[in-house]
């Protein structure tokens, strides 16, 4: 029998919404997306992101510290747990109704909890970059920066966000048991929200006040788990030069060496479209035959029939 094409999904912001309503909603429509890979053929390991979501829990913790004086603030590492756990079971709740409405009745479908370690002297820990969280005026973001020590910053034109760092994964912690499960057959999510962010003490695991880009967390899940492709599904069909501009144009293919002159000549925005052309990059070059994807959530079954999105390969 042919072996089938194991996969790695990371989904972006639009397939999981912004609110608790929104996400109940989208992961309708994100698991019906992946069930449809399932139906082509394809092994899937699923990623995500939380930019929304672990804001939205952090903010809440915040609001727990002014109701409860003897809660102190809760790390950031924790809010992205928190943020794991309750993804997943959206996710995982959606998935196994849409595997039983297709009369896929064998797969089971688990969230494992991930940590991933980060190097403590990563340069990204002195300059945070990584937006989360709401949007406030100029006076509330002066007030929550003096108050929890946050830095805040204006984000194109939007208003001001928290910003944390975003260190480079190193190593997924519990790869050894993520691998025994999709190995098994299992359709696992894994990664969420880019990992926990730990730094290792010895024998202890400490959680590092970051948010690792999901990104580069589901580049490193395809390369340990030796998948043919990672699959970056977010909200545009393919990766556009010039983006925005009257000569923008939308690219079907991209070789590594194409790839590394689009960065360096800065067609794809830092902290949007830029992590994600570098993670496929670092895919599509990291093994013989692996190939990176960019596309919309709602193309990904024509994405796999080679028939849209932006392919990289080495
Ligand atoms: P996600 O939540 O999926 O990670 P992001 O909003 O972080 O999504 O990044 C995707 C967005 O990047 C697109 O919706 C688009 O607005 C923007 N973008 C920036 N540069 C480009 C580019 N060169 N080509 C296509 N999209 C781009
Ligand atoms: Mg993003």
């Amino acid at each position: 029998m042919k072996r089938r094409k194991r996969i790695v999904i990371a989904l972006g912001g639009n397939a999981l919404g912004n609110t608790l309503p929104e996400q109940m909603a989208a992961v309708k429509t994100t698991a019906r997306a992946i069930v449809d890979l399932i139906e082509e053929g394809c092994e899937v390991v699923v990623a995500h992101g939380n930019g929304p979501q672990v804001g939205m829990i952090n903010n809440a913790m915040i609001a727990l510290t002014h109701e409860d004086l003897a809660q102190p603030n809760t790390p950031l590492s924790v809010c992205v747990a928190m943020s794991q756990a309750y993804i997943g079971y959206d996710l995982q709740n959606a998935l196994r109704e849409e595997l039983l409405n297709r009369n896929i009745p064998n797969i089971p479908v688990a969230t494992m909890i991930t940590q991933i370690r980060v190097d403590e002297n990563d340069p990204a820990f002195s300059s945070p970059s990584k937006p989360i969280g709401k949007f406030m005026d100029a006076e509330e973001a002066k007030e929550v920066a003096h108050k929890y020590d946050y830095v805040m910053k204006e984000d194109a034109g939007r208003g001001y966000r928290r910003v944390v760092a975003s260190p480079k994964p190193v190593e997924i912690i519990e790869i050894e048991t993520i691998r025994t499960m999709v190995d098994a057959g299992d359709l696992v999510i894994a990664c969420g929200g880019g990992g926990i962010p730990v730094v290792r003490k010895g024998n202890h695991l400490k959680g590092a006040s970051a948010v690792i880009d999901k990104d580069f967390a589901s580049c490193l899940l395809a390369k340990e788990l030796n998948a043919d492709s990672l699959i970056i599904l977010t909200a545009v069909e393919k990766v556009a030069v010039n983006f925005g501009k009257p000569n923008e144009a939308w690219l079907d293919e991209l070789s590594a060496a194409q790839a590394q002159q689009l960065i360096s000549e800065g067609h794809f925005a830092p902290g949007s479209m830029l992590p994600k052309v570098e993670a496929a990059l670092d895919f599509a070059v990291s093994g013989e035959g692996r190939t990176a994807i960019i596309t919309q959530l709602e193309k990904s079954r024509e994405a796999i029939q080679g028939k849209t999105g932006t392919v990289f390969h080495a």
